[in-house]
């Protein structure tokens, strides 16, 4: 499905305004319709800067957050990426036209068969969906080049620390649930991890397990 030009150009036009200028950034947002991510019922409102209801009690991100999220990501062409969250599978299906290789899981099924289903009805196939508990992350992929989890950690997972490569980014929202989380960049250096704080976000929370459905 191809959304009206006008829109779209708004929808750009938007995202520059919020800060979101890496062109890689904002060609992969132009290429992948986030109507397709949605529920019918809530598809002719894809193109508003708002996060919108999908199943299981989940959302899928503003795409501000998504493009700043994305961005400050810095993914490499040669890069194998792990997202944490898989919700709709939009945020799979942006880093899938910047990485070589993108694992996503979710611990609901509900959410990883659909959005499964919907990556691969845009062609792509450069994604990988898993459905479990994510903040143990997938040992027997790792190590990763990046690390974007798409849920709030009272901490960063430590599991997902370990597996992110030298000199690798992981993008995490920290802090207790329902209220103002930080969007946090971690990069692997040298002598130990760097935090740098992005700004702040509202996520839903990091849920320990599998869900029951
Ligand atoms: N990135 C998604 C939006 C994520 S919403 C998108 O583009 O649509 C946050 C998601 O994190 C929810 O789907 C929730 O089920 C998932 N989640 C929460 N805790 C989790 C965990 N421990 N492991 C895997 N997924 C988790």
């Amino acid at each position: 499905m191809v959304h009206n030009p006008e829109q779209l150009m708004e929808f750009l036009f938007h995202l520059r305004a919020k800060g979101i200028t890496d062109t890689r950034v904002l060609t992969a947002m132009e290429r992948i319709d986030r109507g397709a991510f949605v529920d019918g019922l809530f598809a002719d409102r894809a193109y508003e800067d708002v996060p919108l209801p999908i199943a299981s009690g989940q959302t899928i991100s503003q795409p501000s957050v998504v493009g700043l999220m994305t961005q400050s990501l810095n993914v490499q062409p040669r890069d194998k990426v792990l997202e944490v969250g898989t919700g709709s599978g939009y945020q799979a299906a942006i880093l899938s036209q910047l990485a070589r290789r993108v694992y996503t899981i979710d611990r609901h099924r509900t959410l990883t068969r659909t959005a499964q289903a919907r990556i691969e009805a845009q062609g792509i196939t450069n994604v990988t969906v898993m459905t479990g508990d994510g903040s143990f992350g997938l040992p027997d992929q790792a190590p990763f080049d990046r690390i974007l989890v798409t849920a709030a950690a009272e901490d960063p997972p430590g599991p997902l620390l370990e597996q992110l490569r030298p000199g690798g980014i992981m993008v995490v929202p920290v802090g207790q649930s329902d209220t103002v989380q930080s969007l946090i960049k971690v990069t692997s250096g040298p002598e130990g991890f760097d935090y740098e704080e992005l700004r702040s976000v509202r996520f839903v929370p990091l849920v320990e397990g599998r869900a029951a459905d």
